[in-house]
């Protein structure tokens, strides 16, 4: 099985070695070796808390850059709802979707009906299914590797449909293409994002089908250019933005965390954000105690997207300056809905080929090879001191017993085994007299 790709890359140049990184992952995938951090790539599930952790800007996000966008002939920029509560008072969605303008895009798309066409077909979805409960959602990448990489028993839980940005991406080139006679291939759908996990949902997608989307932008990385492109607005009232603004609360209610809640009123759904409280949600899950929930949406940040490393405003900053903007809104213009309509009857939403497990090295082999493997780090593991202290540049004793087991580290690696403390051991021995 080939490595996968991921949304982030570690420079091994300004890497200090501190162990940072290494702590704070939850699915144990870092280890630090001669001084430097390495990630295994088929352990990591992009949730991004390493970016967060690393103090020394060794640790960045493989998104694109506005430079990218030059060998398209027509740009289009999908903004995650978040983008929208970022800026401070003053600067208004026709300011932000004007500043992508700036920036080089040639439209901006809302996607609030690709947000309702997916909710009503995940409720169909739902309504159809026959499987074990709870499905899954499948609109954060993160959750989705979680599943594949620590949880690979209920892949078949992760719901088939596609998230709304990948319905929206579709959409954009098939309209774009027709308008203006394009070819598809020459129109570039880029998705600004809040995390650097939905770049890997483009390099990689779960279920190993090309991705409708060309690529991502940090919201970070067009902050900037976005307020300086609003302050120039400001300053020439007499040219407001052209620019069209959201068209109705659909799209903003999805980052709320109340949309899908108001389309499954009917169904038992459980809302949850943050990597510690999904695995414990999910280990619930495999153990059989929430049957009698019908559906999980998760998020690996907390509260929701709002909560992604790539973006540049506090997180509940940006969650009030968002529900301020629905309450301004209305729920559902005639346009969108009519189109909502049309559409649900004639797209396919699928995903198009199903997730499978993503087993990790040491996981992976026939059972007899399982089996020796757990029970030589069993093994190992009574001869290291369980002080979990990380200076081997494994996580915890138990990891690096299992790193020596599958022929990644050695034993004398453990300060404990090292040759430097057994000399220093025996140099301190008092002689037995004679
Ligand atoms: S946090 Fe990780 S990547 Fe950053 S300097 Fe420390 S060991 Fe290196
Ligand atoms: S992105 Fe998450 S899972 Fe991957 S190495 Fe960093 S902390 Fe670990």
């Amino acid at each position: 099985m080939s490595a996968l790709a991921h949304g982030f890359r570690i420079d091994e140049e300004k890497c200090q070695g501190c162990l940072a990184c290494m702590r704070v992952c939850p699915t144990h995938a870092i280890r630090v070796r001669q001084g430097r951090a390495r990630y295994t790539p088929e352990r990591c599930i992009d949730c991004g808390v390493c970016l967060s952790s690393c103090q020394w800007g060794a640790i960045a996000p493989t998104t694109s850059s506005v430079k990218d966008l030059c060998g398209f002939k027509f740009r289009v920029a999908i903004p995650s709802p978040v983008l929208f509560g970022q800026f401070p008072a003053g600067i208004s969605p026709a300011h932000i979707s004007q500043g992508l303008l700036m920036l080089g895009f040639d439209a901006v798309w809302d996607f609030a009906v690709e947000i309702s066409l997916v909710d009503r077909a995940i409720k169909e979805y739902l309504e159809n299914w026959k499987g074990p409960l709870p499905l899954i959602s499948v609109a954060c990448p993160v959750v989705v590797r979680l599943v594949q990489v620590a949880y690979p028993r209920m892949v078949d839980q992760l719901i088939c449909i596609q998230p709304p940005r990948e319905i929206a991406g579709r959409e954009a080139k098939r309209r774009y293409s027709g308008e203006l006679g394009i070819p598809r291939d020459q129109i570039a759908a880029i998705h600004i994002t809040p995390c650097q996990a939905k770049t890997i949902s483009i390099l990689e997608p779960a279920e190993r089908v090309e991705s409708n989307l060309d690529g991502t932008l940090g919201i970070s990385e067009v902050y900037n250019a976005i307020v300086a492109s609003a302050n120039t607005m400001k300053a020439e009232p007499e040219k407001p933005p052209k620019a069209v603004p959201i068209r109705s609360a659909a799209l903003l209610r999805s980052c709320l965390g109340d949309g899908l809640s108001q389309v499954l009123a009917h169904h038992r759904y459980l809302h949850v954000t943050g990597i510690s409280n999904i695995t414990q949600v999910f280990d619930d899950i495999e153990k059989g105690r929430l049957r009698n929930v019908e559906f999980v949406e998760a998020h690996s940040c907390w509260s929701g997207c709002a909560g992604g490393n790539l973006t540049v405003a506090n997180v509940y900053v940006t969650l009030s300056k968002m529900q301020s903007l629905l309450d301004r809104l209305p729920d559902m213009d005639r346009e969108t809905l009519a189109e909502v309509e049309r559409r649900y009857s004639t797209e396919d939403f699928g995903l198009g080929r199903p997730i499978l497990p993503r087993p990790a090295r040491g996981h992976s082999g026939n059972l007899s090879e399982r089996v020796r493997a757990v029970r030589e780090a069993e093994a190992l593991l009574t001869k290291l001191p369980g002080l979990d202290c990380g200076l081997c540049g494994a996580p915890t004793c138990k990891e690096m017993a299992k790193d020596v087991s599958i022929g990644d580290a050695l034993l004398s690696e453990c300060i404990y085994h090292s040759n430097d403390l057994q000399r220093s051991r025996e140099s301190k021995r008092i002689p037995k007299e004679k």
